[in-house]
């Protein structure tokens, strides 16, 4: 891919790159806690944070301590929970009263989804419960049926539904990526530059939007969504592209 097409990388002074995780920076794996960082990937990142004195930062619907042991011992400023976790620098604590914890009564009635069968998987991320059936795609339409259902149940007005790619996803109503990517925007090292985030899922659709707020561009991967002015085709091009953005600072 021709760096050409993201002009904006011509002065990374006045850029701030943000990135989702699952299935933008690493590969999906068959299960969520078995995903792998490649080998070189670390190093790059580091790089690139130093090179945009700071202005790079994981926006993703893990919580950051999950973010922190996939990474390890690499640590960067990230939004976790969707938005319920915010770290805007390496050095900075972790603001965590973005939202509330999901309810685990509510939390238990979706956990009790797995069992509609083998390959279901529950995955509790705190702020959210992701129900997963990447390894029961036949039991697809059962999973989300039960999710909609629980939902409407216990007040569907406090509730937001992610569907995803073989995943479902719920979490409260009130804060997202987008409400995330506009706070973090917010802090020294990243106020005044223009976000380039890169996301994958429904998840990413609220970053998407708000990224003309700060003249920011939008790149997506798997297809294009909207809100992306340009698609990588999968998470490898986007780590090379990463790499390449990173050699041409060093070249500089
Ligand atoms: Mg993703």
């Amino acid at each position: 891919m021709e760096c050409a097409l993201l002009l904006p990388l011509s002065n990374l002074d006045e850029i701030a790159i943000l990135l989702d995780v699952d299935g933008t920076l690493l590969d999906i794996a068959p299960r969520p806690d078995e995903v792998r960082v490649p080998g070189k990937l670390r190093g790059i990142l580091q790089s690139l944070w130093s090179q945009l004195d700071g202005a790079l930062a994981f926006i993703s619907g893990r919580p950051l301590a999950d973010i922190d042991r996939i990474f390890a011992p690499l640590i960067l400023p990230a939004v976790g929970g969707h938005g319920a976790e915010l770290r805007p620098t390496i050095e900075s604590k972790v603001i965590d009263h973005l939202a509330q914890p999901l309810d685990p009564a509510l939390k238990k009635l979706l956990a009790d989804i797995a069992k509609l069968g083998p390959g279901v998987l529950i995955e509790d991320k705190a702020y959210s419960i992701a129900i997963h059936y990447r390894l029961a795609p036949k039991l697809g339409g059962d999973v989300v049926r039960a999710v909609v259902a629980i939902a409407e149940k216990y007040g569907a007005d406090l509730l937001q539904i992610l569907p995803g790619k073989s995943v479902i996803e719920v979490k409260q109503r009130g804060f997202d990526k987008g409400t995330a990517l506009r706070q973090l925007m917010g802090y020294k090292s990243f106020a005044g530059r223009r976000p380039i985030f890169v996301g994958d899922d429904t998840t990413d659709d609220a970053a998407f939007a708000v990224l003309p707020e700060f003249s920011g561009v939008g790149l997506s991967v798997g297809g294009i969504v909207p809100g992306a002015s340009f698609n990588f085709e999968t998470p490898h091009d986007v780590r090379a592209w990463l790499e390449q953005v990173s050699k041409q600072a060093e070249a500089r």
